[in-house]
């Protein structure tokens, strides 16, 4: 049995409570490691850990920043076997989605934030009589807060800017998926990473949320997860004024012209819906298509989706593996279950799949009127829903008629129309003929309910450093 240990001032260590959690294989449903079920005096003793390393770390120069993490991106890029095998056990996820997006992904954060560092420049406005330049410097220590769907990933999208701004950070990965983040912390103990830097917490969120968020060694916290914990994090965080990001669910769009390339469309939709077991927060669950080729994309879509293969996520040839837990896997049973009462047709899947595992076949409905709890709340699963329009301000109304706003996809083959439809469309990231590529210097987030500021590029800077403005009479 493995055991995952917290990591604080770069000596792994088990909770003050002694008490631990399983880590389940959902593929299989055995526990194949522990994490420690830390309390507040774990978090505490990284806050201090963090404090005591700020002034050294931030004093170093970009370069020396900039070398170390690059150090990082290169020892994950070493291990990028042992680290895809860990997440796809971890998560479920196929190895091959592993192997080609969230390690290769979690290198190129390192990557990418260490060499934007040594190219920041400082804006300066001047006039004859006065001087004035604007400095952007560390603020201390951040909690990093982050889901299950994409542990990896997300996790580092928040440590490598935040190291490479010169703050510390106490990382609490999702207590479903802890794994990837121990191996993380392992790999910064095998390079020498400077002690203290980059603390590791493992258990229950909403144990050890009060202490991430209101301790005042925290000066700021960066979220990923659901709107509920967002909200709770917030709330947390208000009185005290504390810098926060907050990235959260999503219950998103594509919409289907009547120009569009309806092949490209659907194997784009086939992507998105149910990719990673449709848990990406990016993954559309609604899909709204042109009445006059409705029929064309449903007969294809579907076509599509019975060839998706469901299996074992280390067989190269699955597309899909199981759901990341059994209370995730229930909670996707019953929201089908309900779209069913709903009177939802389902056009295929709607099951649970073999006897182990938390498994679900990938499902298509239509006939949910958009004002269901089904079109409005996230599932974050393998499932979507086709709904004809026949005008498309009437698509645009619907899409926009959810609490939230992450990201929408829209099919055509007119471009200035889809520059019009993009403007409408109430989201923080609208895709035009493709989904989830983006370049890691533009900015990503959501609107309403998704999401309260900006990552990516100098947007994770801006939020992981103090803006000064200096003015010099001449
Ligand atoms: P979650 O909110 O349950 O948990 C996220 C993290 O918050 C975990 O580490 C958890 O332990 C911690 N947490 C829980 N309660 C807390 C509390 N009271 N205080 C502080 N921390 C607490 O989310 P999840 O189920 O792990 O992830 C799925 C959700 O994440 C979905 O809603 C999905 O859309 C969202 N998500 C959003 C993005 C984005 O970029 N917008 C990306 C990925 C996932």
């Amino acid at each position: 049995m493995i055991e995952v240990l917290n990591f604080i001032n770069n000596e792994f260590l088990p909770s003050n409570t002694n008490k631990t959690i399983d880590g389940i294989n959902p593929a299989t449903e055995e526990v194949f490691y522990k994490l420690p079920q830390s309390d507040a005096m774990d978090v505490i003793s990284a806050i201090q850990a963090a404090n005591s390393a700020f002034p050294e770390w931030s004093g170093l120069s970009p370069r020396e920043r900039s070398d170390w993490l690059m150090k990082l991106a290169q020892a994950i890029e070493d291990n990028l076997d042992a680290f895809s095998e860990a997440e796809t056990l971890d998560n479920g996820k196929p190895l091959w989605l592993s192997k080609s997006l969230d390690i290769p992904r979690a290198v190129e954060n390192f990557r990418f934030f260490a060499t934007r560092l040594l190219h920041s420049r400082s804006e300066s406005l001047n006039s004859s009589t006065l001087h004035n330049y604007v400095e952007h410097s560390p603020v201390g220590a951040f909690s990093l807060i982050s889901p299950w769907n994409l542990p990896l990933y997300l996790l580092t999208w928040k440590i490598a800017p935040c190291l490479a701004s010169g703050n510390v950070a106490i990382c609490k990965p999702s207590e479903v998926t802890s794994y990837t983040a121990f191996l993380l912390a392992k790999t910064m103990k095998e390079v020498n990473f400077p002690a203290g830097v980059c603390n590791f917490i493992f258990g229950y969120g909403h144990e050890l949320g009060e202490t991430l968020v209101a301790h005042p060694g925290i000066k700021g916290v960066s979220f990923t997860g659901g709107t509920d914990t967002g909200q709770k994090i917030a709330s947390m965080s208000a009185p005290h004024f504390k810098k926060v990001s907050l990235e959260m669910g999503g219950k998103n769009s594509a919409i289907v012209l009547k120009d569009a390339d309806i092949k490209k469309a659907v194997q784009t939709c086939i992507r998105s819906s149910f990719l990673n077991q449709g848990e990406i927060c990016l993954c559309t669950e609604r899909i709204f298509i042109h009445q006059s080729v409705y029929e064309e994309f449903k007969t294809l879509f579907v076509e599509e989706v019975k060839k998706l293969k469901v299996g074992n996520p280390l067989d190269e040839s699955s597309f899909m593996g199981p759901l990341v837990s059994k209370e995730h896997f229930d909670k996707v049973k019953a929201s089908v279950e309900t779209a069913k009462s709903d009177k939802a047709k389902i056009l295929f899947g709607g099951e649970a799949l073999g006897t182990k595992g938390f498994y679900y076949s990938p499902t298509v409905m239509e006939g949910l009127s958009n004002c269901s709890p089904l079109q409005q709340d996230e599932i974050f699963g393998p499932v979507v829903n086709l709904s004809p329009f026949k005008r498309v301000d009437e698509a645009i109304r619907k899409a926009n008629t959810t609490p939230y706003g992450l990201c929408a996809t829209l099919f055509t083959q007119d471009l200035s129309k889809a520059h019009q439809l993009a403007q409408k469309l109430d989201v923080g990231t609208v895709w035009i003929n493709t989904w989830l590529k983006r370049d890691l210097r533009v900015p990503f987030g959501g609107m309403k309910s998704s999401g309260m500021g900006r990552e990516g590029g100098d947007y994770s800077f801006e939020f992981f450093t103090e803006t000064k403005t200096i003015s010099i009479e001449i």
